[in-house]
């Protein structure tokens, strides 16, 4: 038995990707506890992921409220890397922005759910596929921060979907899918819109087209679910089931699915049916 304040899980990219739930300062190891009965039961608190303040509700994935408006992860250019303004001089804290927004950023394309793009900080590869749940991923390009890769994704997504269906990922619903075409493609048809871009919003910053292979995401999943029922703390206290298997960030039970990183903050405990 072990009880902590929840946080997303710790992943290892593998045969399969290995997970470790996160309780406070503990780490479980999750592969083991597959085709096993397993109990989480909230205890009715929530604290702040940041400062660890004691919340009635929780903002933003696990945050108090002053933290909500105040902290630059939590700032609206983070869902929408395109409106970084670091350079306007008014990021909520440009340390923060100098160590997370002005680094290498690589743009992928990846399917989840079918065919998707998006952006990550290269330092989060390939920790951000595995936490949407990809099943393969294709890096195509390295742009030097994070505004960059925003506005190369907004272009590119004129023409894909930027979203994974979380549901269909559950499901386990990937459609076949050539990235390396996909890929090919968009440099054929967006090639001046993205030389436009890199002249006119670049500032002479580097920009690499990148040529590497696909990358395979194995999860440790016994059987996925046909129907997706969610399953939360806020509907009941105790969840309990037999881990059929863990994709994104979602534990897979029997009775439905959970999402671990939306209950971030949420003080929980866990136990096995061996104890
Ligand atoms: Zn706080």
């Amino acid at each position: 038995m072990k009880t902590g304040n929840l946080r997303k899980m710790k992943t290892e990219l593998g045969e399969v990707v290995n997970y470790s739930l996160v309780l406070g300062d503990e780490l479980i190891s999750m592969n083991q506890y597959l085709g096993k009965v397993i109990t989480l039961k909230y205890e009715g608190e929530i604290n702040c992921v940041y400062c660890g303040v004691k919340t009635n509700k929780s903002y933003g994935g696990g945050y108090c409220y002053k933290h909500l408006i105040s902290l630059p992860e939590c700032d609206m250019c983070i869902v929408k890397p395109e409106q970084c303004h670091y350079h306007e001089g008014t990021c909520r804290d440009p340390e923060w922005g100098q160590s997370h927004c002005l680094k290498p950023h690589i743009i992928y394309l990846a399917n989840s759910s079918g065919a998707k793009i998006g952006i990550t900080r290269e330092s989060q590869v390939p920790t951000r596929w595995i936490d949407q749940g990809a099943s393969f991923a294709l890096p195509i390009m390295r742009v030097s921060e994070r505004l960059h890769s925003g506005l190369v994704e907004v272009m590119l997504a004129r023409e894909i979907s930027d979203k994974t269906n979380w549901r269909k990922m559950l499901k386990n619903e990937v459609p076949e899918v050539d990235l390396f075409e996909i890929r090919d493609q968009f440099f054929d048809s967006f090639e001046s819109d993205i030389d436009k871009l890199i002249e006119e919003k670049f500032n002479g910053s580097d920009v690499e087209y990148l040529e590497e292979d696909i990358v395979e995401i194995n999860y440790p999943v016994l059987n996925y679910p046909e129907k997706v029922k969610s399953l939360s703390f806020d509907k009941q206290d105790v969840i309990e089931g037999k881990l059929l298997g863990i994709k994104g960030q979602y534990l897979i039970f029997d009775e439905g699915v959970l999402n671990i990183r939306k209950h971030s903050g949420h003080k929980i405990t866990f136990t096995s049916g061996e104890e």
